[in-house]
Formats: C-alpha cells, structure tokens, sequence
C-alpha cells in the first residue's frame, strides 16, 4: 500500500494544500479522489490537479486504502456516521480535524477503526508545511509511513506521544501562521502610518520576516535570543523597539495566546 488510493472527505483549504503537495511531489493524481457537497471547489480541483473528484462520500470512501477525514469539527460527526454502514476493516482513516479526540470517532464509526490524527498548517499548500501526527500504539509501521508520506508532501512532520500534544502541535503551529500574518500586518499598517508607501512597507516587513526565519533555521547553534540580541547594540534603535515590546509584556500576550488556543481545542474535544 505503498501509493494508496487516497480519499478526501472535504475539498476545502486544507485538502486543497496537501493535494497540491501530493501532486507537485508526483503522486499519482489518478490515485487522489476528493469529495464535497458543492462543485465548485471540486470543479476548481480536478481542473488544477487532474484528481477525480465527487458530491458522494460514501461511494468514495468505500473505494479507497486512506479515508482523510477534512471536514470542519463539528460536521464531523454526521459526515462519520453516513460511513458508518461501510466495511472500514481494512482502511486507514486520517483525521486533520482539531480537538476530537480519537476514540471518538470509533463513536462516530459505531466500529473499530485504525485512526490516525494530525494536525497540517496552510503552509503546507507551498511545500512549508508542518504537520503534528498521532498514532496509538496498535498502529502499524505501514500504516504510519502511509501517512507520513502523505502529510510530508506539503513540508514536515513531526509524532506527539499523547493527543495533548497535538493540541500543542495546534497552539505551535496549526494556528502560528496567522499570528505571523498579524504581526507583519501591524508592521506594515504603522510603516504606512510612518508615509511609506504600502508596497514598500509590505516589501521591507515581509523580506525581514523570511530573513529573520532563515537566520533561525540555518543557525541551529545560536540561541533566539542570541540572534536576537546580535541585532541590538546597547541604547540603539532595535534595543528600542525591542524594550517596548517587553515592557507591554509580548511574551506573556504571546503565552496567554497560545493557551486560550490549547483551552480552544480541549473545549471542541
Ligand atoms: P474548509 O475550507 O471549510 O473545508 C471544509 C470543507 O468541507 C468545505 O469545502 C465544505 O464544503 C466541506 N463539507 C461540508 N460538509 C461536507 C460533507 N457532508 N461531506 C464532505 N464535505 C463537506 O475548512 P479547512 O480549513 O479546510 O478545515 C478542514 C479541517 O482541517 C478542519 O477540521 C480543521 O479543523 C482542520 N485544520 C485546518 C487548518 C487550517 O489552518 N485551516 C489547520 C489544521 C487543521 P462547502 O464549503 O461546500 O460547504
């Protein structure tokens, strides 16, 4: 089951973004089926990715290896049970949903299922991906490298012990990206607030944005705050700027932020 016939339940972004991985890194696009109750987004896949697409989960979950479950949490219960009556014995079943625990969706099934839960960002549909994943203990090796392939198409991945980690994975980086987006908008608004033209305030916040991450990342032996302080000289501009930030306490929003996103997800649990 090395290249699985694959079925998204649910043509929405993020299926979109890992679809679009999947077939820029040469899967099969003849092996990826996705589903969804308007035609739109389904006209717009296979137009774009060749994918065969259709309105009936039923009858394209009975047909696949992989079942990717990509539906907002809160449908998901319906969207299982209208499966429940399929033989899923021999199925892998994804979920990219947030918050629901895996054992329910043996609930949901009203069977047992061989589960697999992860939590992508929209990164991934530019091959920047991160994706948190979960497997209990009696999950295959080939069932977990199916998956992996899988979510690795859209960028990287990483395996949490227990499902409270995956809501951390949530806080980390299924959310991240727009608290990156908010702070590169803030910068941008005040440069234009400053008079400099929008396409250039969004130039100069963007560039130092994907500099400052580069530097992180092929400086695996410094300290953030190391880089960080490389940057300021004592009573300089950026010693400025950085001083506000710490007096209006941006590690503790940043922190109160990422909890109320984790507390989020245990509620929708
Ligand atoms: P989305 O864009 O709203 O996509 C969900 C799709 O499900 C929509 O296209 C919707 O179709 C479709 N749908 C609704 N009812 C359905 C049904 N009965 N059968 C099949 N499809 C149905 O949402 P998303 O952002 O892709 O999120 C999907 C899942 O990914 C969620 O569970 C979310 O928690 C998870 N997730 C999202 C992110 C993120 O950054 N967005 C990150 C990690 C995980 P219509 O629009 O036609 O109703």
């Amino acid at each position: 089951m090395t290249q699985a016939k694959v079925c998204f339940i649910g043509a929405g972004n993020m299926t979109r973004s890992i679809i679009s991985g999947l077939v820029k890194h040469g899967y099969p696009s003849t092996l990826i089926h996705a589903t969804n109750p308007s035609q739109g987004k389904l006209d717009a896949l296979q137009h774009d990715f060749a994918i065969e697409v259709s309105n009936d989960n039923a009858v394209a979950a009975q047909a696949a290896d992989v079942i990717v479950l990509s539906v907002k949490p809160q449908l998901m219960e319906d969207v299982c049970g209208a499966l429940s009556h399929l033989d899923l014995a021999n199925k892998l079943i994804i979920t990219i949903a947030a918050g629901i625990p895996a054992a329910r969706y043996q609930q949901y099934f009203k069977q047992p299922i061989t589960l697999i839960r992860t939590m992508p960002n929209t990164p991934t549909q530019i091959g920047y991906g991160m994706t948190g994943i979960y497997a209990e203990d009696n999950i295959s090796a080939e069932h977990k490298a199916i998956c992996e392939t899988l979510m690795q198409s859209g960028g990287k991945t990483v395996w949490v012990d227990t499902e409270e980690g995956l809501n951390q994975v949530i806080a980390l980086s299924g959310s991240s990206p727009a608290y990156f987006f908010l702070f590169i908008e803030s910068m941008i608004a005040s440069g234009i607030k400053m008079g400099m033209a929008e396409d250039k305030a969004r130039l100069l916040a963007e560039q130092a944005a994907l500099g400052a991450a580069q530097m992180v990342i092929q400086n695996q032996q410094l300290s953030l705050e190391t880089l960080r302080t490389n940057v300021m000289s004592k009573g300089g501009t950026t010693a400025k700027a950085v001083e506000t930030f710490q007096q209006g306490d941006l590690a503790g929003l940043v922190d109160k932020a990422m909890n109320n996103c984790v507390a989020r997800a245990q509620e929708m649990a």
